[in-house]
């Protein structure tokens, strides 16, 4: 049983923009999937659907055995479920690191507030950023900043992670320290779905490799292969 499992799955953007074109994808729990393709070919807006940030029109999309559709308990039972990390690291400015992490209503309801510190310290001590913890997200580099998003993440104990390229925004500088958090989770044996520029990391991390272009999934490999012939 697939923990993802894209079944002909279309979209549109309004009347006639076709993002989504038949997607047929299947996840086992475990494995760690990039997504490569040129701008513009949807990669971004596949894994939006797989916590249902965006929805689809045409077939059938479920995630951890909930089929998502129009069942708004399904829709929540996923979102806790599937943690994301965007390009843009998407923190509360005006909260600190830690209230970034313990104010998020989706993992700490009825949670006394002393254990909630506690959990969100444990994922700050996983990415190595918890000396940062009262801090303000502008205090901190870009590295540190995307560091803290994962660990927002992680806070769901999440089955399933998505990240939606989550170095573009960096300085060359600090890719790698990110990537290591990635790939630190990836060794644990994290279902992860990737969109990422990087190659040598998604050599490194994938265990396969897909290639979109114009909505279509049009490629599928595992990394030696699709490496080695490009
Ligand atoms: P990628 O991640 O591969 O760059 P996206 O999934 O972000 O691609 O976008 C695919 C296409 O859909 C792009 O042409 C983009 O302009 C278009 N698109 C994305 N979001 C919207 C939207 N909300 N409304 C209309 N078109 C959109
Ligand atoms: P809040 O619920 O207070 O907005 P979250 O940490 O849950 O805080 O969400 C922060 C950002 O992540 C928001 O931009 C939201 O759209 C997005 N988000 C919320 N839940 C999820 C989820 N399960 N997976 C991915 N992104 C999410």
């Amino acid at each position: 049983e697939p923990i993802i499992n894209f079944e002909k799955v279309n979209k549109w953007y309004g009347n006639d923009f076709h993002v989504l074109r038949d997607i047929n994808l299947q996840v086992a729990q475990g494995e760690r999937l990039v997504i490569c393709g040129p701008s513009g070919s949807g990669k971004s807006t596949l894994i939006r659907c797989i916590n249902a940030l965006e929805e689809y029109q045409e077939g059938k999309l479920t995630v951890v055995d909930q089929l998502l559709g129009d069942d708004l308990k399904a829709v929540d039972a996923v979102r806790r479920q599937v943690g994301m990390v965007f390009q843009q690291f998407n923190l509360f400015p005006h909260l600190s690191v830690l209230e970034n992490l313990t104010l998020s209503p989706t993992w700490v309801a009825g949670m006394p507030k002393k254990e909630a510190i506690e959990k969100a310290m444990h994922q700050l001590e996983r990415v190595q950023i918890a000396e940062q913890a009262n801090k303000y997200p502008l205090q901190l580099s870009g590295g540190q900043q995307q560091r803290v998003a994962i660990a927002r993440a992680l806070c769901l104990t999440p089955k399933i992670m998505l990240f939606d390229e989550p170095t573009s925004a960096l300085d060359p500088e600090m890719i790698k320290e990110v990537l290591d958090v990635i790939m630190e989770l990836a060794d644990g044996g994290m279902t992860m779905l990737c969109v990422t520029h990087e190659m040598g990391f998604a050599k490194a991390v994938a265990n396969r490799v897909i290639f979109m272009d114009q909505g279509q999934i049009v490629e599928e490999n595992n990394p030696e292969e699709f490496f080695n012939n490009p």
